[in-house]
């Protein structure tokens, strides 16, 4: 390979050791030329993330309370990690200018950057690349949104010529300068740009799992992990709950063209899960992961001939968005449709919205079912493979369970089906079981 971004994640780089094994793994692949960096994560469940204590130390001077103790933490996570490593980088100077900076009512975002900020200086120094200031290069807008164009030829300009650099995660500036974050786990974002700005070879996103795994593994004991998944079946399985990425992270590297490889940090030889545009399907094994999420209510609505009737859809939907409700899926048969809604959006708006339907829609019958679970069975090897669904259906059946919606969205690579929400876990497992 010749160009490969490499991204490493908070857990990744939490203390000294972290930073030690990082440097190990650039220096394994010669490739391995830029490196995005996110700030210093847990290093143990009870830890803190040090976002985490810079959001609060900008709070405590909103508050006008001292921010000693709290920055103390955070500057002695910093001073451990370069006195282990044995540099002789001036740490202090960087740790009171923000400080100094901070207590002169510096902003929220540019208070959270500074963890990736400082985490990039040290990385860069240890393994003796050039630091560029992400403010430098990743670019927002006055309303502070990405400017891709002007960051793309922003990081054209400083990576020639096959640059070893260290850009830190998570932040850029805007056209005034002001420092600017994405929402939280942003980095990915950053690593995305870079990929895609110098059309990189391959994106790897360093973390503290081998990849994606087939099923959520709180529910689903040991399940195996995915090897290999199109961009596509990792957005639905994403949009059901499962992440391990920034949903945004994904498209600047979708549109190039560039694989993402998810690796594990602490087991480097595990291949981890290789994200790519297209494949082959799979026919021995058309499912690559099962995903859920649970407490959405369906409301169906029933009207004969609801097929010739013009916009009887379109007057439904226009119900729920004068109640600011999205919907998460719409399946319809002949004289029925179903409004599937999750129960965050509905914020007990249900009376209502029922109300408003058969005033203005006029049904045959309308019923609301609650409590509902969706699971999604992905897969791009479905669409030209016999039996899927019905694997999918007898499962659930042999493990008495209902089934209240079927949907097979027009991608074909998903399998979408509706149950009560006591049912879940155990359906997801007789799928998987089903499968695997
Ligand atoms: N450090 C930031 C966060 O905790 C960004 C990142 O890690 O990607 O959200």
């Amino acid at each position: 390979m010749n160009m490969i971004v490499t991204k490493f994640g908070g857990s990744s780089l939490a203390d000294a050791s972290q930073f030690r094994k990082v440097k190990e793994i650039i220096l394994a692949n010669d490739g391995r030329k830029i490196v995005v960096p996110s700030a210093p994560g847990k290093r143990n469940p009870k830890d803190f993330k040090i976002t985490d204590l810079l959001y609060l130390c900008q709070a405590h001077i909103e508050s006008s309370i001292p921010l000693d103790d709290v920055f103390n933490l955070i500057a002695n996570r910093y001073k451990d990690i370069v006195l282990e490593l044995n540099l002789s980088l001036n740490i202090d100077s960087y740790l009171n200018k923000i400080k100094s900076d901070l207590e002169n009512g510096a902003s929220k975002d540019y208070a959270a950057s500074r963890g990736e900020y400082l985490n990039g200086i040290i990385l860069a120094d240890y393994l003796d690349f050039e630091f560029i200031d992400a403010k430098e290069v990743i670019l927002f807008n006055k309303y502070g949104c990405i400017d891709t164009d002007a960051t793309y030829s922003a990081l054209k300009k400083v990576l020639i010529d096959g640059k070893k650099a260290v850009i830190p995660g998570f932040y850029g500036s805007d056209p005034t300068g002001n420092i600017i974050t994405f929402s939280r786990g942003g980095s990915d974002i950053t690593g995305a740009l870079v990929s895609a700005s110098i059309n990189a070879d391959l994106y790897e996103n360093w973390t503290d799992v081998s990849g994606f795994l087939m099923a959520d593994p709180r529910i689903v004991e040991n399940p195996m992990q995915i090897r290999k998944i199109t961009y596509r079946e990792l957005r639905e399985l994403s949009y059901m709950g499962a992440s391990v990425l920034h949903e945004e992270s994904v498209f600047p590297v979708r549109n190039a063209g560039i694989p993402i490889n998810i690796k594990n940090t602490n087991m480097p030889l595990d291949p981890g899960t290789l994200i790519v545009k297209d494949m082959e399907p799979d026919f021995k094994n058309p499912i690559k992961g099962i995903a859920g999420k649970k407490d959405f209510t369906v409301i169906s609505i029933e009207k004969a001939m609801m097929n010739s009737e013009l916009g009887f859809c379109r007057k439904v939907l226009s119900i729920l968005e004068q109640n600011c409700i999205s919907f998460e899926n719409m399946p319809s048969g002949i004289d029925t449709v179903c409004v599937v809604i999750s129960d965050a959006q509905l914020k007990n708006k249900i009376e209502i919205l029922v109300e408003e339907i058969k005033r203005t829609c006029n049904p045959d019958s309308i019923v609301v079912h609650p409590n509902m679970a969706l699971i999604a069975t992905v897969g791009n090897g479905m669409s030209s493979n016999k039996g899927i669904a019905a694997k999918v259906f007898n499962s659930l059946s042999e493990a008495d369970i209902n089934i209240r919606m079927i949907d097979q969205g027009s991608s074909e690579i998903n399998i979408l089906i509706g149950i009560e929400n006591d049912d879940f876990e155990k359906g997801i497992n007789s799928i998987y079981n089903a499968f695997v």
